[in-house]
């Protein structure tokens, strides 16, 4: 029996129908038994649904939305298919049960298992048109419903995997059919253990790959990916950029702790576990070698920027003529845990904690209704949080030009700003 190796597409590597011709063509060489390809969500098609979503929720109109991410999809099929393929019947399908799971009651309480019941849907799609598609091409696959795999707890939207169960599902169910075939699924979903949807936080696709790969002990992992590979600086962002040929874990880690979108933070960790090579390469030059993640990566400190928008500055004031201590920090810390809302960056002195986070529906009013009994609180929307690792001082203040820094930390290693455009 060969080795298991896992490939994942990501969204923008299934954006339109030569981006899903282009996947078939990679696939053509490398496809056999013993490969599981994992697949998220066309193009922007989650964000889309995050609108209807959020439509839903005030009671607008989500209709138009609906109908323009159908024909979308269906768009996609017509330049793959032939008109009179099962594919039509089964999008049209799809979009009659999303809009079933839309007519459910919904309020601010069950918001989270809703979301989690609807937000799938991109990926049952985007899995169905891209098996249906390798089939026709002669590229036989079968389909698999990542659901009936990924066990999580009931953390709805930020599901917490249950390891050992998922392992004897893949074990069990997925072994058996990759010793024949290859199989596709979807990243981003799973199951709880009364069956019911969830998900693993928003671009949780990459983490599904590691999941399948840790449970499968597969041999590698390869993301495919609209870049060269892993880059010093987003090149959507910035102009010059610096392509890593090989990384150790803890490095790719770190990086993506910081925001590095290029992989999903929670990916690495398993790979690391079982040293599982993680290979990130580029759907668009896929002969070339792109970066390898792996343990026994040289370490290279070259300036890495990372830049996180839409965030928001927090700060809470003492208003008991107190100083800052531990519990205060503490007490903060709970709510947002409650909240799933993470840190981006802290900084305390003498009165105030400041915080910096994302920017999500409903979170910041919560927090606020929350802690605003025993702090004086104010905040800022819309900025930016850069970190540069390693970083070049002569080169800072360019990175700065034409903003305003509103909170600035540095560690040895390790500089963060948030940053407001002028
Ligand atoms: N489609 C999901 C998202 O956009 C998961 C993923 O892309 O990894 O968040
Ligand atoms: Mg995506």
């Amino acid at each position: 029996m060969g080795k298991i190796q896992i490939h994942k597409f990501g969204g923008a590597s299934v954006k339109d129908s030569s981006a899903v011709r282009n996947l078939a063509i990679i696939l053509r060489n490398r496809l056999r038994n013993n490969c599981v390809i994992v697949v998220s969500a066309m193009g922007k098609t989650t964000n889309e649904l995050e609108t209807m979503l959020s439509l839903r929720m005030e009671d607008k109109d989500y209709s138009g939305n609906s109908t323009i991410l159908k024909e979308y999809h269906l768009a996609i099929c017509k330049e793959l298919f032939p008109e009179d393929h099962v594919i039509f019947p089964k999008i049209e399908n799809y979009f009659i049960l999303l809009h079933h799971e839309f007519n459910k009651q919904v309020s601010k309480e069950n918001y989270d298992e809703y979301y989690d019941r609807i937000i799938g849907f991109g990926e049952l799609l985007s899995s169905r048109i891209v098996m249906e598609y390798l089939c026709l091409e002669n590229l036989l696959v079968l389909w698999q419903d990542a659901r009936e795999l990924i066990r999580t707890d009931s953390d709805f939207r930020f599901a917490k995997i249950d390891w050992e169960k998922t392992r004897l599902n893949c074990q069990s169910q997925l072994k058996p059919k990759l010793d024949q075939f290859p199989v596709l699924t979807q990243g981003f979903i799973g199951a709880d253990s009364k069956g019911r949807p969830t998900t693993l936080g928003r671009e949780g696709s990459d983490f599904t790959a590691a999941i399948l790969a840790a449970s499968l002990d597969a041999a590698s992992v390869t993301i495919w990916k609209d870049v060269p590979g892993v880059l010093n600086a987003d090149p959507k962002l910035f102009a010059d950029t610096t392509l890593f040929e090989e990384l150790d874990y803890q490095q790719a880690a770190q990086m993506t702790f910081y925001g590095a979108s290029v992989i999903h933070p929670k990916t690495i960790k398993p790979l690391a576990n079982a040293s599982i090579p993680l290979f990130v390469k580029s759907f668009l030059n896929p002969d070339e070698a792109g970066t390898k993640i792996h343990s026994t990566a040289q370490s290279v400190s070259i300036p890495t920027f990372i830049l996180k928008k839409d965030q928001i500055l927090v700060s809470l004031k003492v208003t008991d003529f107190t100083f800052i201590e531990e519990k205060h920090i503490h007490q903060i810390y709970e709510k947002l845990k409650v909240l799933k809302l993470r840190v981006n960056m802290l900084q305390t002195s003498a009165i105030t904690i400041s915080i910096v986070i994302d920017s999500q529906l409903f979170k910041l009013e919560k927090l606020l209704e929350q802690l605003n009994q025993d702090f004086e609180i104010r905040y800022n929307e819309g900025l930016e949080l850069l970190t540069v690792l390693h970083p070049d001082m002569e080169a800072m203040p360019s990175l700065l030009n034409g903003y305003q820094v509103l909170l600035e930390q540095s560690t040895r290693n390790t500089i963060q700003v948030v940053r407001r455009r002028n």
